[in-house]
């Protein structure tokens, strides 16, 4: 059958389904995983939501479809500025499929705001915030509006009353699925695809309750996932048997156990400094500076002819300086529990660039740094660490109301009626399984716009 139904549940790890399937606590999941192809699979770097969707929309890594974090900082003026869906570089699969005729619905997905025509309807992710202005067709906005959609849980709930940001996570996931249902019923849909941002905004502050079995959090936790699993069984009865089914999540998650303020670290070596104390933006870093960071783990050279007031040359200076700040932070240890905090450091065009640019690069020195936006060193934590990417913090390490992060290689991809391939598998890798499930194989996901 060449429509297919995807449930995407975000920072939703393979291991946890695993474990709760085993437990019995998703009864209708392990009924699916039972006639499925259910397996692990690996975020994208850095692993987070904006990213992430964005190489699933695009089948393409970030140096490719240009979203590299939540935030983007413009080289030339220091401003920095959160990028949408207008940024991307690479055509998403549903205006693809939109253009081969299909009906398409998409809901929820992050990097879908400022909403893109399809040939069908597309409701905005969470970088939209007010629903009139973050759908297509635009009357959408305003039927959703009048039903008590909400496009994100309001997490700043969660920081005056635990119980109250629970239940209304709780309401903003069964207004989802409900919006989900009443557009179901409309059509035939070829590509028919909800997004569930609430799981990750439940790990972000239960999942150190759930592994260290708090008396109250942790059933609280659970029961969540058996709601999500209710949901799940409801989606079994409604789709036809062999219509394709795909569930996914953009990656794994793990305890919190420190934030990293990196930008703290970069002063305190000396590679950054400020204008003036407790700094608010990057036009607040004095001139000297070598080098700052940006969430998660981005760092970018203070580079001479590329950033505003850029102080290190390009050639040998810039190479030292990536070396040693490389070299440093590989060492760092948190002191609390005497562990690195840095598993791996890659140079963006090691991540990132092309063969043809890569070319370029040998031949020219290190003046890419010039001409692409991507980081200049890309940190890879060690599961636990969040490399957070304030002005200025206090202390290099905290720990803060968060008690849960991302990890990059704990994702998961099940897929009923349809092939997945065997070995190790990305999420840049899904937009071309769905293109086989819905019989477009002339589509080539990765087509820059
Ligand atoms: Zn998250």
């Amino acid at each position: 059958m060449n429509r297919i139904f995807i449930l995407a549940l975000d920072g939703t790890p393979y291991t946890l389904l695993k474990r709760l399937i085993a437990e019995n606590r998703m009864p209708n999941l392990k009924q699916l995983v039972g006639t499925a192809s259910f397996k692990q699979m690996d975020s994208v770097i850095p692993p987070v939501s904006s990213v992430a969707w964005a190489s699933f929309m695009t089948g393409s890594q970030p140096g490719k479809h240009g979203i590299y974090g939540f935030v983007e900082r413009d080289p030339v003026t220091l401003n920095w500025f959160v990028p949408l869906s207008n940024r991307l570089k690479v055509k998403t699969l549903q205006t693809n499929l939109s253009e081969s005729g299909k009906k398409v619905f998409i809901m929820n997905v992050p990097m879908t705001y400022p909403p893109s025509p399809v040939n069908g309807i597309s409701i905005c992710g969470f970088l939209g915030n007010e629903i009139t202005r973050g759908t297509y067709p635009a009357e959408i906005g305003t039927l959703l509006k009048a039903r008590g959609y909400i496009i994100d849980a309001n997490t700043e709930l969660a920081k005056s009353d635990l119980n109250v940001f629970y239940e209304h996570l709780i309401d903003v996931l069964e207004k989802r699925i409900e919006t989900m249902w009443h557009f179901w019923d409309q059509q035939n849909w070829d590509f028919f695809m909800t997004h569930i941002m609430e799981t990750d905004r439940l790990h972000h502050f239960f999942w150190e309750y759930m592994e260290w079995n708090h008396p109250v959090w942790a059933e609280k936790f659970y029961r969540f996932y058996e709601l999500i699993d209710r949901h799940i069984g409801h989606i079994i009865k409604r789709i036809p048997d062999k219509m394709p089914l795909m569930l996914l999540s953009d990656h794994g998650f793990t305890v919190l156990k420190k934030e990293v303020y990196l930008n703290r670290w970069l002063s305190d070596e000396g590679y950054l400094k400020f204008l003036r104390p407790y700094p608010e933006t990057l036009e607040d870093m004095h001139p000297d500076s070598k080098a700052y960071s940006l969430y998660p783990g981005r760092i970018y050279i203070n580079l001479k002819g590329r950033e505003k007031n850029g102080s290190v040359t390009t050639g040998l200076a810039y190479e030292q300086i990536r070396q040693e700040i490389r070299q440093k932070l590989l060492e760092l240890v948190e002191p609390e529990s005497e562990s690195k905090v840095i598993r791996d450091i890659f140079l963006g065009e090691d991540l990132y660039a092309f063969n043809d640019d890569r070319k370029a690069i040998i031949q020219n020195d290190s003046l890419h740094a010039i001409h692409n936006n991507f980081p200049d060193l890309v940190c890879i934590p060690y599961d636990g660490y969040d490399l957070k990417g304030n002005l200025w913090r206090d202390n290099l390490f905290e720990k803060t109301i968060f008690n849960g992060t991302h990890t990059l290689d704990d994702a998961f991809i099940l897929l009923r009626n349809g092939e997945l391939p065997p070995g190790r598998f990305s999420i840049a890798q899904s937009a071309s399984i769905i293109y086989r499930c819905l019989n477009v194989d002339n589509l080539v996901p990765g087509a820059e716009i």
